[in-house]
């Protein structure tokens, strides 16, 4: 029997046009990975955002306890366990100094990706604009065209700050849309954003009718002098506000599928509406866990911080010594660095892992705005990110030439 050609088969008009934004960047490189690691190269991955830290000692023990209690083996609740949330409320408070309802205003979720991207479909029609950042992480743009929507990219430039104009958004297409994402700190670029930027957002949303989806995934990873704000300490209100969570690099628990949102309780409410048809909720396990993970003490991010710290000053003043342009970064855990010579950021990478075994991520495939730069991770061993710097050291002609 001839083996049917995959190619041929009929796939919906959503995946299509997913197909012609080009793949999803990181399952690409993870397939370079391969490639490259296939013909013999010797690959330092700089590309994803990955944490190599393992989690705290102490969070692996509550896990390894709660997995013994076959309590924690039945369906989890949906809505995530009133424990943990209370967890949250209390760090919430702790951190940011807001109190949240644990019952109404907080949802846990599968990683915070998985909220990220049912939101359109909570919240958006077919034509109904959303306006994102460009470049950034994503799955923003990516669910909203799932849910038949449009995006409006809001180019962040260097000159302002790696800060969205907001003044300058098209009327027509404001008077159009539901949804502003930010994300500070901010991946790529690792800006934070200030308080006084914040305030005009929210105003700016408030204005406008929009849902305000902030991304709160860098908020514990900044370094010396940066700290970053919850837009509910922002001026006290939670109005028309989503504030997404995640587990995944305050605690090194990427693996573990763990985020929550807060926020107003009516948008909550609606999103866990929609979720509930995709998903049945957090293994109570990792639930566990995450409460323990949550009473640490903040030295405990503090010292995770401090490592990725001290691989973002050898990252960047080496690439300095190299001719790049790069700025320090503020928080996350990327370098956004601009190619010396105008040639594109797909050809520079990909000549970069053929040379040198370096693998970062190409800025164009993170938005248009990101082409000419290329996103380095540091999540990779001080001695490791030295070896890189070594070998691109060798083959300057990548970017130069
Ligand atoms: C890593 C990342 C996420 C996803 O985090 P999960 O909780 O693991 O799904 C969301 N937003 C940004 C900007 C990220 O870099």
């Amino acid at each position: 029997m001839k083996k049917r050609d995959i190619s041929n088969i009929k796939i919906s008009d959503r995946l299509k046009k997913l197909a012609s934004l080009g793949r999803y960047v990181f399952s690409e490189m993870a397939e370079e990975k391969k490639k490259a690691i296939d013909s013999g190269i010797e690959v330092i991955d700089l590309s994803s955002g990955n944490p190599d830290l393992p989690p705290p000692k102490e969070i692996i023990d509550a896990l390894k306890i709660a997995a013994d209690d076959p309590e924690n083996h039945r369906h989890p609740v949906y809505q995530g366990m009133i424990e943990l949330k209370s967890a949250i409320a209390d760090w919430f408070f702790r951190r940011f100094k807001v109190k949240l309802d644990p019952e109404d205003e907080i949802l846990i979720l599968i990683g915070s990706k998985e909220g990220l991207s049912h939101l359109p479909l909570a919240f958006m029609n077919p034509e109904d604009y959303a306006l994102v950042p460009d470049p950034s992480y994503p799955a923003y743009k990516r669910s909203v065209i799932i849910c038949g929507g449009k995006v409006h990219s809001l180019p962040l430039l260097k000159e302002n700050n790696w800060l969205p104009d907001l003044d300058r958004i098209n009327k027509k297409v404001l008077s159009k849309s539901r949804l502003l994402y930010l994300n500070y700190p901010h991946n790529p670029t690792g800006a934070l954003a200030p308080g006084e930027f914040l305030e005009k957002a929210m105003r700016f949303a408030k204005k406008n009718k929009l849902i305000l989806c902030n991304d709160m995934a860098y908020s514990e990873i900044t370094f010396t002098g940066g700290k970053s704000n919850s837009l509910l300490e922002v001026n006290g209100t939670k109005e028309n506000i989503l504030e997404f969570h995640s587990f995944s690099k305050t605690y090194s628990m990427t693996g573990w599928r763990l985020g929550f949102v807060v926020g107003n309780k009516g948008l909550i409410r609606k999103l866990r509406e929609m979720k509930a048809n995709f998903d049945s909720g957090v293994f109570h396990v990792i639930q566990k866990a995450a409460i323990r993970a949550l009473s640490l003490p903040p030295q405990v991010t503090g010292e995770i911080c401090r490592t990725y710290e001290n691989r973002r000053d050898i990252l960047v003043s080496g690439l300095r010594n190299l001719g790049w342009e790069v700025d320090l970064p503020g928080g996350s855990i990327f370098v956004w660095a601009k190619i010396p010579k105008n040639k594109s950021s797909r050809k520079v990478c990909f000549e970069l892992l053929r040379k040198t075994g370096v693998l970062t991520t190409p800025g164009s495939g993170l938005g248009s705005c990101g082409e000419g730069y290329l996103r380095f991770s540091l999540t990779a061993p001080e001695e490791k990110i030295k070896e890189a710097l070594e070998k691109m050291s060798n083959h300057k002609d990548i970017w130069g030439g």
